[in-house]
């Protein structure tokens, strides 16, 4: 499928709906568990099975988390809100009707800062609201059309879920994958939910439509779902804008409809169309009473929210001096944030040794973003599964700072220390890899590989300076690399000139 580009003259407009639940002990309405992977049918009751007379008691901290959500989205929070009952049939939902929030949600009209391409963009979210899990279908066959049976677990039924609505302010599918990526970040950073899209704790929905550049109407919009990863958010979005601009150019109309994002096939397909999309008959719900958030609540959640990830990434920036690229790379994952923290701190223990304040930061955050997440990406785990620890990282900058081994070295370390966990001073004595600075043992050497190389000195005095890269490998070979560079350089034409 042809990529839309920008000398397209339409434009493709994106919406978002993503569902996340709620990293509560315990579920919104009753008191059972919310631990993932446990025995299905096990964290049960009356309440989450559906069971006709059970009453609904609200989970207080679900209400925090969902208030806290909409303050970190910039919202404004309701001062009444209520619950409204959402009809309609289906296996995982058990008491035919889904505890939901219609008109009044908790938080509305809040926005997520995003960048793409270096360019700043505000995306404005239209509302948070809260409301229960349904059950757990699991089709008993490779898909739901093969299968002959499908089972239900009911562990999943009544955890809390906040549905976080957009505007349709996105205009590609890199502002749509930036868009969840920063929304993401925030609902992790506070704690709220751990967004794990491949345990499901994380879904999201797009709508797309597409319109004539610089038309202030919407297209027909299409709902796609069955988006299971940020990877296939951006897909999917691309296939399905092709498929609306060649259908409207070829003179088709986009019909109203909600479609299928088949991932291993790459393309979207029908699955219904707005004629068959369900009347909810929302009405309120009678076994929960309205509630009134008071603005004192409020005010303590927002004193209480910690540190965001863009209020992280320009203290990075303003503290260590990071590029802007990189603090924001790290502040976006509270993981790889807390692991820049840690070595920063074992840096500041471990004294000036040849440490500078920032120095050494910014080469924590050189390493993070370079080798560290490559090393990550390449074995397929996260920081926290892997054997480095922030001290490890922090001993080894402080080798490569105090000049014992090489910047070129260090990488041969890390890759050792990464995969086994010893200490970076351990793998550098036992495979004998301190640098060598003494002037008199590298000239020794320096002076041996000159007369080795009797071609190339005579080519360096007849002008071509690049001999002196060829001298200088040589001494890298005879030392396995552990010459310093500086040293060696400055040395070598030393030692040439006096030849000259
Ligand atoms: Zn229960």
């Amino acid at each position: 499928m042809r990529k839309v580009t920008e000398r397209d003259d339409y434009e493709v407009v994106v919406g978002i709906e993503v569902h996340a639940e709620l990293a509560t002990e315990s579920k919104v309405f009753c008191g059972c568990k919310t631990d993932f992977g446990a025995r299905p049918n096990s964290q049960t009751c009356p309440v989450c099975l559906g069971m006709p007379g059970a009453l609904p008691v609200l989970n207080r901290r679900a209400l925090e988390y969902t208030i806290r959500a909409g303050l970190a989205l910039n919202c404004s929070i309701a001062v009444r809100t209520k619950f409204d009952r959402k009809n309609y049939f289906y296996p995982d939902l058990a008491k035919g009707y889904q505890v939901s929030q219609y008109d009044i949600p908790v938080a509305h009209d809040g926005y997520i800062d995003i960048e793409v391409d270096g360019q700043p963009k505000r995306i404005r979210v239209r509302r948070v609201h809260l409301e229960e899990e349904t059950a757990k279908l699991v089709h008993a066959g490779d898909d739901i059309i093969s299968a002959n049976q499908s089972l239900l677990d009911f562990n999943r039924s009544g955890i809390g879920l906040i549905e976080i609505v957009s505007d349709a302010d996105m205009r590609s599918a890199d502002e749509a994958r930036a868009y969840l990526t920063k929304l993401r970040s925030i609902l992790v950073a506070i704690g709220v939910s751990d967004c794990k899209m491949e345990e499901g704790s994380m879904r999201c929905e797009a709508n797309v439509s597409v319109r004539l550049r610089g038309s202030k109407e919407y297209g027909t919009l299409v709902e796609l779902k069955n988006i299971a990863s940020f990877r296939a958010v951006h897909r999917a979005i691309q296939y399905e804008s092709a498929r609306q601009i060649d259908l409207v150019r070829s003179g088709g109309r986009v019909t109203r409809e909600t479609r299928h994002w088949d991932d291993a096939r790459g393309e979207t397909a029908f699955m219904r169309s707005k004629e068959q999309a369900a009347d909810y008959r929302y009405f309120p719900e009678p076994d929960l009473m309205p509630l009134e958030i008071s603005r004192e609540w409020v005010d303590e959640i927002k004193s209480g929210l910690p540190e965001l990830p863009d209020a992280r990434a320009a203290r990075y920036a303003r503290e260590f001096g990071l590029p802007a690229s990189d603090a924001a790379l790290i502040a976006e994952s509270r993981e790889l944030a807390s692991f820049f923290d840690g070595v920063c701190d074992a840096l500041a223990k471990a004294g000036a040794e040849a440490v500078d304040r920032t120095d050494g930061p910014r080469e924590a955050a050189k390493w993070l973003v370079g080798d560290v997440s490559a090393a990550l990406n390449a074995s397929g785990i996260e920081l926290s599964q892997s054997k480095l620890a922030p001290e490890l990282l922090a001993e080894l900058i402080g080798l490569v700072a105090s000049g014992k081994i090489s910047g070129k070295i260090a990488k041969s370390v890390f890759e050792e220390v990464f995969a086994s966990g010893k200490r970076p001073g351990d793998v550098v004595r036992e495979r004998g890899l301190v640098q060598i600075s003494d002037a008199g043992q590298l000239a020794a050497i320096v002076q041996r590989v000159i007369e080795a190389n009797p071609g190339p000195v005579s080519d360096y005095f007849a002008g071509k300076e690049k001999a002196i890269t060829f001298l200088v490998g040589q001494i890298m070979k005879e030392t396995r690399g552990r010459a310093n560079p500086q040293e060696t350089n400055r040395i070598l034409r030393e030692e040439l000139a006096k030849r000259a």
